[in-house]
């Protein structure tokens, strides 16, 4: 038995309980957790902004230790490291042949899902297929990659969602050059992340964008030059400091309707705007045809900072260790498992940045 934090239900507290786990199969491995990040969409899948099968073992971001794997299981080993990776792709369905691997269509219902099983013998599905919110989880094998070498696990755990989604919205999605200015708005994790990738990519200004105050100073340690207190008049200060142009790319990391308009109303003619933030169904984003026209900028949605972790992994590692990429930066707050439901409480009272449950 092992303790995890479950959803019982959608929209119910979670419980820290112990659940059992099989032992892991063909193709699966065995994992002890070191860490994990307590991500915002955790919080929406709990409260049903995004679905997820329940009772459920939430948690898709983390790190830790191979405890034992199953047959046919090659690429790591009973004592390795290992990242969690929560969107496994398949490599056999079209968006894997095309290289689209964060779109494989695999993602969330591959072979290899495994359920554990509370006190009681009710199964529970594995939130995002990792159910990292436990002690150890059994996963499917495409879901550990090799924590690269000299980043320490409790670092590791935040690369598996946070650092590849920021990362690689910059990086994959914005393809951000050298000299352009990057607006970033929502300073959580995953905007922490996005400014430090701003920073490696040579980006200027770089404009973070928050509700609150308070976090100025996190986001100026992370890359940001400019720091904004989001209020009607955002996409007139942002053009203010971008030459009364516009940014060249603002990349949204919040999911509502109206930071979407403004970040692409805070772009230049021609600018590119990135949604990263995950969103409800009820958030409608309205443009006129006209605009679309004058304007000719570009809108696009980005799923897991469109990475192929197996690639992307080596290149973090590196900026790691060169010191360019600092994730400790990213972590507010230090928390036990039972110090999840508080984690989410901040989120929605936009506090703090990573919580991380260091286990
Ligand atoms: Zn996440
Ligand atoms: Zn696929």
């Amino acid at each position: 038995m092992v303790r995890a934090a479950v959803l019982p239900a959608v929209g119910s507290p979670l419980e820290i309980t112990e659940i059992s786990l099989p032992e892991p199969g063909p193709g699966q491995v065995r994992v002890r957790l070191a860490a994990a990040g307590v991500c915002h969409s955790d919080l929406s899948l709990s409260n049903g902004t995004m679905r997820v099968p329940v009772p459920a073992v939430l948690g898709h971001e983390g790190a830790g230790t191979v405890v034992s794997v199953g047959e046919g299981v090659t690429h790591v080993a009973p004592g390795d490291g290992v990242v969690l990776n929560w969107a496994p792709s398949c490599g056999a369905c079209h968006a894997c042949t095309i290289g689209e691997v964060w779109l494989c269509a695999d993602a969330l219902t591959g072979a290899g899902r495994v359920h554990a099983v509370a006190a009681d013998g009710t199964e529970l599905h594995p939130g995002l297929n990792v159910a990292a919110f436990a002690e150890e989880t059994v996963v499917a094998a495409n879901c550990v990659l090799p924590v690269p070498d000299g980043v320490p696990l409790t670092d590791a755990a935040l690369l598996g969602c946070a650092v590849l989604t920021g990362y690689g919205a910059v990086h994959n999605a914005a393809r951000v050059r050298e000299g352009e200015s990057v607006v970033v708005l929502g300073v959580g994790g995953v905007g922490l992340a996005t400014l430090q990738s701003a920073r490696i990519a040579g980006a200027g200004p770089v404009i973070a964008v928050d509700v609150s105050p308070e976090k100025e100073e996190l986001a100026r340690r992370a890359g940001a030059t400019e720091y904004v207190v989001a209020s009607d008049t955002t996409a007139r200060e942002i053009r203010a400091l971008t030459g009364k142009r516009g940014a060249d790319v603002a990349i949204e990391c919040v999911g509502r309707a109206a930071t979407i308009r403004t970040a692409w109303d805070s772009t230049r003619r021609g600018g590119r705007t990135v949604v990263v933030g995950i969103g409800g169904k009820d958030q409608q984003v309205t443009f006129n045809a006209l605009e679309l026209f004058h304007w000719g900028r570009t809108l696009s949605g980005c799923v897991y900072g469109n990475s192929d972790p197996a690639a992307d992994l080596p290149l973090l590692a590196d900026h790691i260790r060169a010191g360019r990429l600092d994730l400790s930066a990213l972590v507010t707050e230090q928390i036990a498992l039972d110090g999840i439901p508080a984690a989410f409480d901040n989120m929605l009272a936009g506090k703090g940045a990573r919580a991380l449950i260091v286990f």
